[in-house]
């Protein structure tokens, strides 16, 4: 919903995990790099998209980088988030900050739909798909990332 700097929005949450007056979308245009992954944009102002994700059981996002960080709340089930070559477990309420430029994906947990709000800067540079050789890199610094990343 785009909305500008002064009218006050006011979004009442539902209990299915999404809130009164915001569609559910797909997330992007289709292609293999990521699955299973639902958007709710909450609110979009001039500087800040303020959006609710959802990742459903065995889907992941894009394995990605880019020059614009993200700040994730997980607000609904266990997810992983993999940032470089670390690996963060998060549950309700865990908040993460994925600084500029680093590789990235996350992930719903087994069993789990993994359900977190995402804020990104209105003006964002495009995502960037890992190469093979820069995900080889990642996985010689952690080799418990070749069971992790999916891509
Ligand atoms: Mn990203």
């Amino acid at each position: 919903m785009d909305r500008g700097k002064s009218e006050v929005i006011f979004f009442p949450f539902r209990d299915d995990y999404t809130w009164e007056g915001v569609p559910t979308k797909n997330y992007k245009s289709p292609d293999n790099s990521w699955l299973g992954v639902l958007r709710n944009e909450i609110v979009k102002t001039d500087e800040i998209h303020y959006r609710y994700f959802e990742i459903q059981e065995g889907g992941y996002s894009s394995l990605e980088k880019h020059q614009h960080p993200h700040i994730v709340m997980a607000l609904r089930g266990r997810g992983t988030v993999v940032v470089g070559s670390r690996v963060y477990e998060m549950a309700p309420y865990d908040v993460i900050h994925i600084p500029s430029w680093q590789p990235h994906q996350l992930l719903a947990n087994r069993g789990d739909v993994f359900g977190f709000i995402c804020v990104v800067p209105a003006r964002r540079d495009r995502p960037t798909r890992l190469t093979k050789e820069e995900i080889e890199e990642l996985i010689k610094e952690n080799p418990e990332l070749k069971h992790i990343l999916r891509y």
